[in-house]
């Protein structure tokens, strides 16, 4: 069993066909999804997503409900009570995403912080885990990070394509490293590769990142284009043939923590 601890399955690309999504996942091993939350409207979308399905894929759909940095400007007051009411929703496991992008800085740094920060209030206030985006911005994102740790009970970097070094920051700050098929891609993805070993095997989880960042490593390559969660073994492959651990030994050790980080019914 395989948990895709990062699917946007509320982006228009799954509208038509998500039960043959969900269906393609089961059948790849892909049992449990985390519906990633990027704004408010959208964390609204993904929970009604897991209300809907609960009866015909009964314990695979979880949510996370945050506002992801790109939209940080639009956080406001009337999102803290929005954000409150989405954690109290059964199927939303984690606050998130949120973090920092300073790669093209759709709201501004200042805008990202105060969201951010509204966010980690809010998961410290709720014990649940944060997840969590970086792009272009570790040195901050790890200061403001260290000023809240002990008191955050958990968090992941979903989508880690960051360095070495910056990899060691969040280690050192036993956080959590999500890791997608970027690691796939013999390009863009080299770097990531060569580091990706140095992940203790109870800090790694696995993420499809879907409908983005198809596995470059799929052979029968989907004709639009589209990355969805049955491509999750995809992932697992690229990772398995950089650590010293059949995918079998993977699956079963990034599945245990994806149920223990997010508390899921196992
Ligand atoms: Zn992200």
């Amino acid at each position: 069993m395989l948990i895709d601890i990062g699917v946007n399955l509320s982006n228009a690309r799954f509208e038509k066909d998500i039960e043959a999504v969900l269906e393609r996942a089961q059948e790849s091993g892909v049992e449990k999804l985390i519906l990633t939350g990027t704004s408010i409207e959208e964390s609204q979308a993904v929970v009604a997503i897991c209300d809907q399905y609960t009866q015909k894929f009964p314990g695979m759909l979880y949510a996370t409900g945050g506002i992801h940095p790109h939209d940080a400007s639009s956080f406001n007051r009337e999102s803290a009570t929005a954000l409150r009411d989405l954690a109290a929703h059964s199927s939303v496991v984690a606050i998130g995403e949120t973090g920092l992008d300073f790669n093209r800085n759709f709201s501004s740094p200042e805008d990202q912080q105060k969201s951010f920060e509204a966010h980690i209030e809010l998961a410290i206030e709720l014990r649940m885990p944060l997840f969590l985006h970086e792009r272009d911005a570790s040195k901050r994102q790890i200061e403001i990070l260290h000023s809240y740790r002990e008191n955050i009970c958990d968090a992941v970097i979903h989508c880690f394509t960051g360095d070495k070094k910056t990899l060691f920051s969040y280690l050192d700050m036993d956080l959590h490293i999500g890791i997608t098929g970027w690691i796939c891609d013999e390009r863009r993805g080299l770097e990531l590769q060569n580091i990706v070993a140095n992940i203790p095997l109870n800090r790694l989880m696995i993420e499809t990142d879907a409908p983005y960042l198809t596995p470059r490593n799929i052979l029968a390559k989907p004709k639009n284009g589209r990355n969805e969660p049955a491509f999750l073994i995809a992932v697992l492959a690229g990772i398995a043939a950089q650590r010293n651990e059949s995918e079998d030994e993977l699956a079963t050790a990034t599945t245990a923590t994806a149920i223990k980080f997010f508390n899921l019914p196992s």
